[in-house]
């Protein structure tokens, strides 16, 4: 794009968490000199969420308001704004305040976590995405309450590590037959389910929530849970509700179908981060992630588009990381497809890792307290180098030295 026209695009924004942010900041990096809106729906300065459920809720940290000086970046910052429609053909969004037109879109509205039906309104029920509800949630911590958490999955794990910490007494129901169900094979998530007894907090599998009434939930099979507090971790949905009628592609999951370069159906419309999925060709079929490092990495490919640099496909080798019952967790990749599960250690240690191969390419890493094996095995992945299976399952061998 020439520096002219480039002067005249009005870049807008929509969403002010990571995705939004950071295609502020990756625009002013990559040159672009037009005037940037960031609009978002909450009435905080842009903050980072993963440690909502971890420094915050521990108390150790007060905020975690991203660094960033946006007067310093000339990006004009709208917080406690809900954007409520889009009009394509008018180059217009629509917000509580009015119309504001844009001639280049981004949007970046992030997830919306999903509510356990019945228990919407029911004092003493909570769920973690904001920084609003992780300030809720700490008088629940400081007073040691009784939780119930509802879904065994990231959250819910994180949730419960740092309420047991605090001294809550903490049950989790799970209405799969292990954590994490939906995102590792049992073999794998077997030695996880074990952390939740050892640091004192009850998992109960194949349980299923009926009914939840403030001070207690009740199970299908008619047992009763007393519930001070009750957290809700069963996932999130792609918060696009505000883009019906706007003629934009979504998939069936809700999310933006973004095309490789994270354009969507509209014309200068982007999307980003939590609310979009993109085909990837390194694993062959379209991803939803919702993970931090996607919506760090993104808004670069968003920027160089706009910005009229050619960014390449968007494929990365996703990432992400969780803190749970005093172990660091990562991983690297994405499974679906693998032939082959290598474990490197003994998962009853404190640390050991899961490699997955496909026809002897390493395709995705679960790395439990070895982020060693994370750096190289993301690399290996990264460059689809084949290894040496009966070395790369020998947990003294570093990864990078079992290649083929
Ligand atoms: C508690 C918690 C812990 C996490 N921990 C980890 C972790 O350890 N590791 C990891 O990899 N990932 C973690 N994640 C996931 C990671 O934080 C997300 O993937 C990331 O925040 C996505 O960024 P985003 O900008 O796409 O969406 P979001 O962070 O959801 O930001 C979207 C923003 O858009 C705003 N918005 C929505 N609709 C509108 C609208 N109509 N108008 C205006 N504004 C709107 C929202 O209010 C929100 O502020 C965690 C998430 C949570 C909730």
């Amino acid at each position: 794009m020439s520096e002219q026209k480039q002067a005249q695009q009005q870049v807008v924004i929509v969403g002010a968490g990571m995705a939004g942010v950071q295609t502020a900041v990756a625009l002013r990096e990559q040159g672009f000199t037009g005037p940037v809106t960031l609009i978002g729906a909450e009435p905080h300065q842009p903050y980072d969420r993963p440690p909502l459920s971890k420094a915050i809720l521990l108390g150790k940290a007060e905020d975690s308001a991203f660094d960033v000086d946006f007067e310093a970046l000339d990006v004009e910052l709208r917080l406690g704004l809900d954007v409520t429609g889009l009009r394509a053909a008018d180059h217009e969004i629509d917000t509580e305040a009015g119309p504001v037109p844009y001639d280049v879109l981004v949007v970046a509205t992030g997830a919306h976590p999903i509510t356990l039906p019945g228990a919407e309104g029911v004092p003493g029920v909570h769920l973690l995405r904001t920084l609003d509800d992780a300030v809720r949630l700490g008088p629940v911590l400081e007073r040691r309450h009784t939780v119930v958490v509802v879904g065994a999955g990231w959250i819910g794990a994180e949730f419960a590590t740092a309420a047991r910490a605090a001294g809550c007494a903490v049950t989790v129901v799970e209405m799969a037959d292990r954590p994490l169900a939906g995102a590792l094979p049992a073999e794998v998530t077997a030695p996880m389910a074990g952390w939740y007894g050892a640091n004192g907090a009850e998992l109960l599998t194949h349980a299923r929530v009926d009914t939840v009434e403030p001070g207690r939930v009740v199970l299908a099979d008619g047992r009763e849970l007393p519930a001070d507090a009750v957290v809700v971790g069963i996932g999130a949905r792609p918060a696009t509700g505000w883009l019906a009628g706007s003629g934009i592609a979504l998939d069936p999951s809700g999310a933006v179908t973004a095309d490789e370069r994270l354009r969507t159906s509209l014309p200068d419309v982007y999307a980003v981060g939590d609310c979009a999925s993109y085909p990837s060709a390194r694993y062959g079929e379209r991803l939803l992630v919702h993970h931090w490092d996607n919506a760090l990495q993104g808004p670069r490919t968003v920027a160089a588009a706009i910005t009229g640099a050619d960014p390449g496909p968007y494929d990365p080798v996703p990432y992400f990381w969780s803190e749970q019952f005093g172990r660091f967790v990562q991983y690297a990749g994405h499974h679906a497809d693998a032939d082959e599960l290598l474990w490197r250690g003994d998962p009853a240690d404190e640390t050991w890792s899961v490699l997955w191969l496909r026809g002897g390419v390493p395709v995705a890493l679960l790395a439990v307290g070895r982020p060693r094996d994370l750096a190289q095995g993301r690399k290996l992945i990264e460059t689809a180098t084949a290894v040496d299976p009966g070395r790369a399952a020998d947990p003294s061998v570093p990864l990078k030295a079992a290649v083929r």
